[in-house]
Formats: structure tokens, C-alpha cells, sequence
């Protein structure tokens, strides 16, 4: 099954204590399709500036995603700045532009209407809940915010919401989004906003996922090497979804091994700036990691 995701589509200026970059290529929905990519094909909408190069979007569309929604507008392309400390899972936002974003309305192209499996990526929530009302019959709806959105649009974000099954933010957003400090409390509140499953992604320490009945943990890879944290989250997305979508089953188990491909992808990442790690794996990369991540939380049972 495709997956349809709307996010953005950005140039990146990062700076990490172990380098910095300008104006690369990012973006929520950048990662997110690149990621999902090794599992199933995607389709895009989203909006760049006339100053958006040709290569990514052959990049993209080499991948296999469709981009018949992606539209070209004067102006500039959104753009991005950040930096991380040395605690690499926290991102300070120095710059957010949103450029062409500011004024997109999209209307999804006829063949994009039938989607079953839908990722609003993060950007504002007013434009995810414009995507999906234009959807026929979603059968599945993940989404991702950030403290931006939370701050600045969270009537809106609650109203997108209150459509979405699976959510995934950060911890710190977590607690933002539910006003409690206690993370089971306030993962109940969210709980309570619409989505029967909460992904909580905890950077280097890795994910929960809180069900009404169950929690589920995942960990991140210990990697020596860490060298950018941009576009984890989008990439977790990538992997978490992208295994759904490809195996079109979404019971507990799929949902939890979609958590390992998730931070399997979300690894790979990580290890470099942009979207420079992810360019260069093939299959074969994300088994042999994905054998490593079984390996890490393998133990015995009481017996
Ligand atoms: P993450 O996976 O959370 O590290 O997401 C990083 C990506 O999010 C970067 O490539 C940015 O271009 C993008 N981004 C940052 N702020 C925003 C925002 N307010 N809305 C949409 N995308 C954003």
C-alpha cells in the first residue's frame, strides 16, 4: 500500500558540536519519504520555491515517490535552523521560515484521494486537517508535530487530532501538548485527544508506545558515532510507517516490530548530516541492523 504523507520539503542550515552545515536539504517530508521509501511507494504534497533544485525531486522520484503533488510557487522554499548541544535530543529551533508554506493550500491531485495510509507530517496542523478532509477512506492516519505547532496552533493541532489513530512526538512535546509533567498521565491525556496509539520518541534512549491497554519500548541503537540528530523523528515515521503500510496489518505485533524498523531507519540517519546516510544504504544495511536491534533487547523469559 502507498502511503500519502504531507510535511515539508526544506533547506536545512544545522549546526552540531561536531560540525555544521547550510541550507542541505530537509524537511519533515523529505526524511519521512526517503525513509519510507525501502518499505513501499509514497505520494507527496507538499510546496517548494522557485529556488528548489532539480536534483532532490529526481532523487525522490528515483526512490519511487510520487510527486504530482508537489508544487512549485514563487517565493522561496521553507526553511530551517537549528543547533544541538552536546545532549543531541534536544533540537533549539534559531530560525523557522515557512516561505511558501505560508500561503499553501493544496488540492490533491484526483489519483491521491483514494489513499489508505496517511502520514501528516510536522507543519502546521490547519494544512494537515486541509489533506485529509480531501481523502476518501483513510484506513490508517499517523501524525507528527512539534513544539512550534504546539505553541503557536494547538486549537488546530487538537481539532487534526481528534482524526489521527497513531500520533508520534517527542518527550518534552508529550508533557507540552498534555500540560503533565508524568509521562504515563499525561500520555492518557493524549490518549484521550483522539489517537489509540501514542509513540513517544525519546532520542537516544528510543521510543514507548502507549496503547490503552499496553506499553511497548523500543531503544535506540548505542552508536559510537552520532553526528546529526536532524530528521530522526521524520525518518522513525518513515521506517514505522512504511513497515505498516507494507504489510497493510496493523495489530499490536506489526505495530511493535514497525517501532524497530522505525528506529532501525532513524539510526542510519543519525550518522551523518542530511539526508547523506540514508543515500547511501540498501536493503540488506537495514536487515543486518535490524538482526543487531534483536540481538540488543534479546533475554530469556522467568521459564
Ligand atoms: P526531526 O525529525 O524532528 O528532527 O525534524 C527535522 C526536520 O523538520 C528538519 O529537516 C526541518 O526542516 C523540519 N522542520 C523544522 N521545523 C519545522 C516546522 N515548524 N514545520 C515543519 N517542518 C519543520
Amino acid at each position: 500500500m502507498d502511503i500519502l504523507v504531507v510535511g515539508s520539503v526544506a533547506f536545512d542550515s544545522v549546526e552540531t558540536p561536531f560540525g555544521q552545515v547550510d541550507e542541505v536539504l530537509g524537511g519533515s517530508a523529505t526524511y519521512f519519504s526517503t525513509s519510507a521509501s525501502f518499505f513501499t511507494g509514497l505520494k507527496l504534497v507538499a510546496v517548494v520555491g522557485e529556488d528548489f533544485p532539480e536534483e532532490p525531486k529526481e532523487f525522490l522520484s528515483q526512490r519511487g515517490v510520487d510527486l504530482d503533488g508537489l508544487q512549485t510557487r514563487p517565493g522561496q522554499t521553507f526553511r530551517w535552523k537549528g543547533r544541538y548541544g552536546f545532549d543531541l535530543n534536544e533540537a533549539h529551533t534559531l530560525e523557522t521560515h515557512l516561505n511558501v508554506f505560508e500561503s499553501f493550500h493544496p488540492e490533491l491531485p484526483s489519483h491521491y484521494r483514494d489513499a489508505e495510509y496517511v502520514f501528516l507530517a510536522n507543519i502546521d496542523p490547519e494544512l494537515q486537517l486541509e489533506v485529509l478532509k480531501q481523502i476518501k477512506r483513510p484506513k490508517l492516519v499517523a501524525c507528527d508535530t512539534m513544539n512550534f505547532w504546539i505553541e503557536g496552533k494547538k486549537e488546530a493541532l487538537v481539532r487534526t487530532l481528534g482524526h489521527v489513530d497513531i500520533l508520534l512526538i517527542n518527550e518534552s512535546e508529550v508533557r507540552q501538548l498534555a500540560g503533565e509533567a508524568n509521562l504515563v498521565k499525561a500520555a492518557r491525556a493524549i490518549l484521550a485527544m483522539g489517537p489509540s496509539s501514542l509513540v513517544v520518541k525519546r532520542g537516544e534512549y528510543g521510543v514507548l508506545v502507549f496503547r490503552e491497554h499496553s506499553i511497548f519500548s523500543a531503544p535506540a541503537y548505542p552508536l559510537e558515532e552520532v553526528f546529526d540528530p536532524t530528521g530522526a523523528g521524520d525518518t522513525f515515521a518513515g521506517g514505522f510507517m512504511g513497515y505498516l503500510a507494507s504489510t497493510d496489518n496493523i495489530s499490536e505485533s506489526t505495530i511493535r516490530k514497525a517501532s524497530v524498523f522505525g528506529s532501525v531507519m532513524a539510526s542510519f540517519t543519525v550518522e551523518d548530516f542530511s539526508l547523506n546516510r540514508l543515500r547511501q544504504i540498501s536493503w540488506p544495511d537495514i536487515e543486518e541492523r535490524f538482526r543487531k536491534f534483536q540481538a540488543l533487547t534479546e533475554f530469556e523469559g522467568l521459564g
